[in-house]
């Protein structure tokens, strides 16, 4: 099987590197059937990396244009990412991907970016759990398994993006017990949502994790509770767009699946691999 779409794609109406239509000429080089764009929704305390205009018209309008543009050479779906604190107006999209990025300090009234940068998790750490890494992971989680149960996303974002700045287990470990009841407690809760999760490959493209999100644990988990799995990945420039795709099929194997789902003629169809 090879993956002939992507439905996590960035370009420069948020944190993207990329107009829309150079994401779209090369989906059309990788012989792609569909493209889903899904920019950041509009974040009122973080503008840099989400959609600039607080109800994402111009973002719409851009990617009606692209699809009549190219209709007939390739299915293009306007989805947008939503994290947990972005207001979205869901019927303005085709799809929705439900992601945790950041964590809310109310007595502070500041927003820490888990996958930011190294200190800034630190800095989430120490100020909102008292130096208690295990804490911030299980607020990590339980919001991600709230996000998933409260807006009832079609996809559920890089499960567990929590660890994007953990390697060498800095601040936690992940091969604990601990740390995987945590992870795998919220996703049996998460999967009640009947979302689709995904397998990331943006951190690995882009050299911040050796593997996929979720890791596999999670993964084998997901698999025996029946759950449903999509590649995407999360590309923020044109040379990322399919990036991985191949290492993840295999791990989605080797993790027990035998169907993933696909964006094909704009629609998530489970396809056996
Ligand atoms: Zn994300
Ligand atoms: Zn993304």
């Amino acid at each position: 099987m090879i993956i002939r779409s992507n439905a996590h794609t960035h370009c420069n109406f948020c944190d993207g590197a990329d107009s829309a239509e150079e994401m779209v000429k090369a989906a059309l080089s990788c012989g792609f059937s569909d493209l889903g764009f899904s920019c950041h929704g509009y974040t009122p305390f973080e503008t840099e990396y989400s959609l600039k205009d607080s109800c994402g018209e111009a973002y719409r309008a851009e990617i009606k244009r692209l699809k009549k543009l190219y209709a007939g050479r390739i299915n293009i779906s306007c989805g947008v990412e939503q994290d947990f604190y972005a207001p979205v107006v869901r019927r303005d999209y085709d799809y929705l991907i439900g992601s945790v990025h950041y964590l809310q300090d109310t007595n502070r009234s500041v927003y820490y970016g888990v996958d930011a940068d190294q200190q800034t998790l630190s800095a989430c750490i120490d100020q909102m759990f008292g130096g208690d890494a295990l804490a911030m992971v299980e607020q990590f989680y339980c919001i991600s398994a709230e996000n998933a149960l409260k807006h009832k996303p079609d996809i559920i974002g890089h499960f567990d993006l929590v660890t994007k700045f953990n390697a060498s287990n800095l601040f936690f470990d992940q091969q604990s017990a601990a740390y995987q009841r945590i992870a795998v407690t919220a996703l049996e809760q998460a999967a009640k949502s009947e979302a689709i999760f995904e397998i990331n490959t943006g951190a690995v493209a882009r050299g911040f994790t050796s593997v996929p999100y979720p890791e596999p644990f999670l993964l084998q988990s997901l698999q025996k509770m029946g759950g449903r799995v999509i590649i995407s990945s999360d590309c923020h420039s044109v040379e990322q767009i399919d990036s991985g795709f191949e290492d993840a099929l295999h791990l989605v194997k080797e993790c027990g699946f035998c169907r993933i789902s696909v964006l094909e003629d704009g629609e998530f169809r489970e396809k056996t691999i």
